[in-house]
């Protein structure tokens, strides 16, 4: 069992800036990466797979299906010890959290990729995928779920997030801090995961789930369209603690009332949502119409597992069971 399966999805790690089109395009084959990878290491057993070769604004649900899919023919075969999934950052946390909902192998599987194109100083991309390749082989990494490895940190899919446009230091864990970190050779676990659920649900998704952004002053015609237009569920990145704008309240009472699941996260980037609010907006005013709350879940991530819920079948109180 020492085969490691390298997914590749595209993103900037297998982009260089071409002078034709002025800017990072997607031009390094798995292939030329992988050459890249046996010049700098001793790693053997790598066994390149060419899944997409995509910007991961490309990336849909969808296509994360179809990666679960692929993914699930490695791990089931005794031969490998785990995945590591190549992927732009953009989408990547969405991608990580999707396969983790969906996990059902203690196998490790890492998503990584790079804040640098292989035309730039300072490239990370081999880093990266050394990092990653050292996560997969190390004992330790077994049933913890999928991970992200970027600039030497090992954080958990359910927790992480991309925090900044430029920098490699780019995803964090902003509540919880890294679960680990890749320090040469060693691969140092902290802690476990605190937030982690192993939702085991199938790789089945509903369309037409939709997440808005609240700010001051929004009112409800967003989500009347929506609603008018077939949506199947809404996620809400709401205000603070999970208030929203009160002239909201109406269209949010009205897809309610006809059964359509809003979940309500923060537009914060910590913290949980919470009831604490008794004005009109507030939270208690979004729990009596029948919203559910979604944790300390970001609003793409919950996005993602309302998708999968609705897939899933789940009717309403499982849902909110499962948020
Ligand atoms: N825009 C790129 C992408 O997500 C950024 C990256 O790969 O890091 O594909």
């Amino acid at each position: 069992m020492n085969k490691i399966a390298l997914i590749f999805t595209g993103g900037t790690i297998a982009m260089k800036v071409s002078s034709k089109q002025q800017g990072a395009v997607l031009g390094l084959s798995p292939d030329e990466i992988v050459d890249t990878l046996h010049t700098l290491t001793d790693f053997e057993h790598l066994v390149p797979h060419a899944f997409a070769d995509l910007p991961s604004p490309s990336i849909t649900p969808v296509r994360m299906v179809a990666l679960k899919q692929v993914i699930d023919s490695y791990l089931k075969d005794s031969e490998f010890a785990g995945a590591v999934i190549i992927h732009g950052t953009d989408t990547l946390e969405e991608t990580a959290f999707f396969l983790d909902v969906v996990s059902t192998s203690p196998k490790p599987v890492v998503l990584t990729g790079a804040m640098k194109n292989a035309s730039e100083i300072g490239y990370d991309g081999m880093t990266n995928l050394i990092s990653s390749i050292r996560v997969v082989m190390e004992s330790h990494s077994h049933g913890k779920g999928v991970l992200v490895v970027m600039n030497y940190a090992i954080n958990a899919a359910c927790e992480v997030m991309k925090t900044h446009t430029l920098n490699l230091d780019t995803f964090k864990s902003l509540d919880f801090g890294p679960l680990g970190i890749i320090d040469d050779e060693d691969v140092i676990y902290f802690r476990n995961q605190t937030q982690r659920k192993d939702y085991r649900l199938r790789p089945a998704i509903s369309p037409d789930v939709f997440l808005i952004k609240c700010y001051a002053g929004l009112d409800g015609r967003l989500i009347d369209f929506l609603v008018d237009t077939g949506a199947k569920g809404l996620v809400l990145e709401a205000l603070g603690r999970g208030n929203v704008p009160p002239d909201m309240m109406p269209a949010i009472t009205r897809a309610c009332h006809q059964g359509i699941p809003v979940v309500i996260v923060s537009r914060s980037p910590g913290g949980r949502v919470l009831d604490t609010y008794g004005y009109p907006g507030g939270g208690k005013d979004l729990i009596r119409v029948g919203c559910m709350l979604g944790g300390s879940l970001s609003g793409p991530k919950a996005r993602i597992l309302l998708m999968l819920a609705l897939g899933n079948g789940f009717d309403r109180e499982g849902i909110r069971h499962l948020f």
